[in-house]
């Protein structure tokens, strides 16, 4: 019997685990070669290799971040851990270099899985007073010699923004590759291939699919040599993203536009009025002024926008105070502000930074809030009514 040919303009769910092959050498070729489906690309295998819903899914990234791949993985995490694995190379591995103010996830990732059990010589960069200092940076890298250095384009809770160009042209000069985790910033912000960074990742759970109803992650880059190692990599260890989330964040993508720049207005009206606020401390964004890296924010991110994400503190006599405010803010916004894990959602989402944290942030009583996409009078109406009782 034909198969019936629709015509959908999308690409549409292949939830098939096997395709259907040829013939017997096709099938041999496929399996033993990597590069098969570089010879035929209509040509799908095995749904943990390759599968055309995900292919579809990889292809509007590509276009986000303007770069030549894209692969996606079942997290974040898994994004992350592809990324950094294809540069062990067993006792030849050279020392890996990580910038410290990154997602506590890949903080445990590197101290229980590339320390602990792998055994990777990894060092690390630290701010001072908020800032990564360029001088250091140089010293560390030519005294360490990493196979590469891994950052974040805007880092979690402070929205410390990486000189990623500096970080970049330091990092070459050392042949060090480099390797940017854009989650807060996002390609509407900042696209690190376009300034030389050779891999992106990305946790997609947060901005990319942004209704907070997918797990997935994403690495992207332009050399080929890398794109094999990984394609491998994801395809042994089974990082693959399965077709029903690759779907539906394809549909979520043609969105990502619209609502990353509303959460990024919603979150700059915001900021710019939390920060009169008697009530309130210090208000940490770097559209701020006041913020530390607000230099490297302007020269950096494009549109005029400076994220989604807020944190800030309490104004008070001691901790104590700063906690009771904290916890009377969260019980009053609770009817719409929730307390949920995460960033990126349509709605405004708040943590408290202790609580993940413990005692690294030296501020009690700090609240992040990852600023959706509903409408501002009415955020501003939440969050003012509940300033207002404090
Ligand atoms: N990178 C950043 C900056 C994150 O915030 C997160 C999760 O919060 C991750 C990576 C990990 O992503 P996932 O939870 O999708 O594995």
């Amino acid at each position: 019997m034909r198969k019936r040919q629709v015509n959908s303009p999308r690409t549409p769910l292949y939830r098939d685990t096997g395709f259907e092959l040829y013939d017997a050498s096709t099938t041999a070729g496929s399996f033993t070669e990597e590069s098969a489906h570089e010879r035929e690309p209509e040509m799908y295998i095995y749904s943990r290799y390759r599968n055309p819903t995900v292919v579809a899914a990889e292809e509007e990234i590509m276009k986000l971040e303007g770069c030549e791949w894209a692969l996606l993985t079942q997290s974040g995490m898994s994004a992350i851990d592809t990324a950094v694995s294809v540069f062990q190379n067993g006792k030849d591995t050279l020392p890996w270099l990580f910038f410290t103010e990154i997602y506590g996830g890949t903080i445990s990732f590197i101290d229980s899985v590339l320390r602990k059990r792998r055994g990777v010589d990894i060092h690390t960069f630290s701010p001072v007073d908020g800032i990564y200092s360029m001088t250091d940076f140089e010293k560390t890298i030519s005294r360490i010699k990493p196979s590469f250095v891994y950052a974040e384009t805007i880092s979690n809770p402070l929205l410390v923004v990486a000189d990623i160009k500096e970080i970049i042209r330091i990092s070459h000069k050392y042949g060090s590759k480099v390797i940017v985790d854009n989650t807060f910033a996002t390609p509407l912000l900042l696209r690190p291939l376009d300034l030389g960074a050779d891999i992106v990742v990305h946790s997609a759970t947060k901005y990319l699919a942004g209704h907070g109803n997918i797990t997935a992650g994403v690495i992207c880059g332009n050399d080929n040599n890398l794109r094999k190692e990984m394609v491998e990599y994801r395809k042994f260890v089974g990082h693959m993203l399965s077709p029903d989330d690759a779907y539906r964040l394809n549909t979520q993508l043609k969105t990502f536009d619209l609502r990353v720049k509303q959460q990024c207005s919603n979150a700059a009206k915001l900021a710019v009025w939390m920060a009169g606020e008697k009530s309130i401390g210090t208000v940490y964004y770097p559209g701020l002024k006041s913020h530390k890296t607000h230099g490297t924010a302007v020269e950096l991110l494009e549109h005029g926008y400076f994220g989604a994400m807020i944190t800030f503190d309490f104004a008070g006599k001691n901790a104590d105070e700063k906690r009771k405010k904290r916890d009377a803010f969260i019980a009053a916004v609770s009817d719409t502000i929730k307390l949920i894990p995460t960033l990126g959602d349509p709605h405004t989402i708040l943590m408290p930074v202790e609580a993940v944290w413990g005692s690294k942030y030296p501020e009690p009583g700090m609240i992040r809030l990852s600023v959706g996409f509903e409408n501002y009078d009415e955020l501003f109406k939440t969050i003012s009514d509940a300033i207002n009782l404090l």
